[in-house]
């Protein structure tokens, strides 16, 4: 009997990462590609279609039998029609990815969010492992979070469920992408830390990984900006838990690479505004950069089920 594989695509703003999965989870082989948005939604799409069906055929050579595909995109997705509604980091505008791919393939497909399908893999696959309530939030360029209960995701009515980064926590403070002052992510993102930083210091750029390495050496600067950045969370995720009740809180994104320099005090901030609501564990994702791949892995099996 040939084993059987799904088909996984997680399409960023820059790159692709993509695999071949068993039912087990178990990742038989990864490849990564440029996104290469720049070209426009149909050549992003006609790569998409092009890199499934070469991993459709790297199946076939191995002896597996690819029976689904899942591909996971960022911004507003539908889940239910399988349409990207809207993605500016991937110039998606109503694109029907879902039935695209299945066309192209011939196999059931499914279409996801990247961050959900992230905290559907960190609850079932990672960090957040056993636990029936997980909140998964990525902290990168942007701030977004996934509420998973036994191991789905919730997408909402409009397919926009989550978007804990527009949560305002400073009014009146920094303007956000979105054009609102003071959201979650133009204070304690990683791209407004550095910045933050950058602007207090007089330096051309700075990283939060800087800022986190300076804070860590003891320089008053950095401590301050990255304390700052802490405490802007823990108001973030205060409202998160009166909202969620999550058992389990897995920080994941480039920010959740400073481990517990970023845990240990959030940890302390958010336990100090706690009142009524019942502290989560505050846990660093344990799937790194793979988590929306191995999502959109699990979308596909489910799709089957
Ligand atoms: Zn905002």
């Amino acid at each position: 009997m040939t084993d059987s594989a799904v088909i996984a695509l997680d399409v960023g703003g820059t790159g692709m990462k993509c695999a071949l999965v068993g039912p087990d989870g178990k990742v038989h082989y990864a490849e990564r590609h440029p996104t290469q948005a720049a070209r426009g939604p149909e050549a992003v799409t006609a790569n998409i279609l092009d890199v499934a069906a070469g991993l459709a055929d790297r199946a076939r050579a191995a002896g597996l039998d690819p029976v689904a595909c899942g591909v996971v995109v960022p911004g507003v997705v539908d889940e239910e029609s399988g349409v990207a509604v809207w993605s500016s980091n991937v110039g998606f505008r109503d694109v029907p990815v879902r039935a695209l791919v299945a066309e192209r393939l011939g196999v059931p497909a499914a279409l996801g969010h990247d961050v959900r399908a992230g905290g559907m893999a960190e609850a079932r696959l990672g960090a957040a492992r056993d636990q029936r309530h997980v909140l998964f939030m990525a902290i990168g360029t942007g701030i977004a979070a996934a509420h998973v209960v036994d191991g789905r995701a919730f997408a909402g009515a409009h397919g926009a469920a989550g978007e804990v980064g527009h949560v305002i926590v400073r009014p009146g403070g920094p303007e956000c992408g979105c054009g609102v002052r003071g959201c979650l992510e133009s204070v304690a993102s990683a791209s407004a830390i550095g910045r933050r930083y950058a602007e207090l210091s007089g330096l051309a750029q700075a990283t939060a990984f800087d800022v986190a390495a300076r804070a860590a050496a003891g320089e008053p600067l950095a401590t301050a900006v990255w304390t700052d950045a802490v405490e802007a969370l823990a108001d973030g995720l205060l409202t998160a838990q009166a909202l969620y009740d999550a058992g389990v809180i897995v920080l994941g994104g480039g920010l959740a690479e400073a481990g517990e320099a970023l845990l240990a005090p959030l940890r302390t901030a958010l336990d100090q505004r706690i009142t009524f609501h019942r502290m989560p564990q505050l846990v660093r994702a344990a799937l790194g950069d793979t988590a929306g791949c191995l999502g959109a892995a699990l979308l596909a099996l489910d799709s089957l089920s």
